[in-house]
């Protein structure tokens, strides 16, 4: 039997809707919109667009956008002040420094500039600490979006085999503490990982997030397992994930596609981390999330 598709436009979708509807709450508690703050550097077309969407969808949601676009030759020293300027902002709840920076920049450096409570990528080390010790923080929008994507397809971790392919600390290991703290059983792969597809073959859930094109076929996936496809490769037949989609269908239970599974989702749970970082500051008069 052909597999679930979970759609993730629909799930997207609803996500923002209720953070339009918690926006239209706060903001009389607020006395302002909740405000989202992105910058740009430099001229990479793709940035460009990610960021235009990103604005798109915030005003949407009824969420300010403050946007920068400093020219692409500032120094490291010069973004991380006006990060700073963003930090001490009243108005601004969220801050989105979009990557990749230019050569000259130390992404890190940035990304570690940034006040935690404010860190709606949830990137900076507090973030990813708590995260990793199951405390309360701002959590990556990516990975975020995968456990949305599980909840809506009825799928609870609690108790199942869960396979990450892919350790990044944008979408593997955030993913593997997310996966973890809902009593997943987890393995983690990566591009050492000897026998894939016998790992593979355990998951009830398998996410595959390596970013190669076909990586996952239908041989390494269980029967009736849920396979959620984090990859976003651009190749001569368009986007393509990274599970063969056509034939792992027929032995998944439920699937994602791509485009139209994760991807809009990550837009999505940027607008709900900016909310909630807004409603820690209405609830705390600090910027503590
Ligand atoms: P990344 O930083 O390049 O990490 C890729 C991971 O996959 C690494 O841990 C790597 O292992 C592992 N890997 C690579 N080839 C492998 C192989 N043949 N077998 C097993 N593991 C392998 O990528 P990322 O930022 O996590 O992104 C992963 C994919 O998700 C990309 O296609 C990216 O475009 C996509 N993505 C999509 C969204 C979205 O919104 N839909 C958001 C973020 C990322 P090593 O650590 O050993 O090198």
């Amino acid at each position: 039997m052909s597999a679930t598709v979970i759609d993730g436009k629909a799930v997207a979708a609803e996500v923002r809707e209720r953070v339009r509807l918690d926006v239209e709450k706060l903001e009389p508690e607020l006395g302002r919109p909740p405000g989202l703050a992105t910058v740009l550097v430099g001229d990479d077309p793709a940035s460009a667009i990610y960021v235009r969407n990103k604005r798109k969808a915030s005003e949407e949601a009824g969420i300010r956008s403050i946007h920068h676009e400093p020219d692409g030759g500032i120094s490291q020293e010069d973004l991380i002040e006006l990060v700073e300027q963003l930090n001490d902002s009243e108005e601004v709840d969220g801050i989105l420094v979009q990557l990749p920076l230019p050569d000259q920049i130390d992404p890190d450096a940035v990304i570690e500039s940034l006040d935690p409570g404010k860190d709606v990528d949830g990137l900076t080390p507090t973030s990813a600490g708590l995260l990793a010790r199951g405390q309360p923080g701002l959590v990556p929008c990516t990975p975020q979006g995968v456990m949305e994507l599980l909840r809506s397809a009825g799928v609870d971790p609690a108790g199942k085999e869960a396979v990450i392919v892919g350790r990044s600390t944008l979408v593997g290991r955030p993913l593997a503490s997310l996966l973890l703290g809902a009593d997943a059983t987890v393995t983690t792969c990566h591009s050492k990982t000897p026998d894939l597809g016998e790992v593979c073959r355990r998951a009830d859930i398998l996410v595959a997030a390596a970013g190669r094109p076909a990586l996952v076929t239908a041989d390494m996936v269980r029967e009736g397992a849920t396979v959620i496809d984090v990859g976003t490769n651009r190749t001569d037949d368009g986007l393509v994930g990274d599970v063969d989609f056509e034939a792992v269908k027929e032995v998944a239970g439920a699937i994602t596609p791509v485009p139209g599974g994760v991807g809009p989702m990550t837009i999505a749970m940027l607008l709900a981390n900016t909310l909630r970082a807004a409603e820690a500051r209405a609830r705390s008069g600090t910027q503590r999330v």
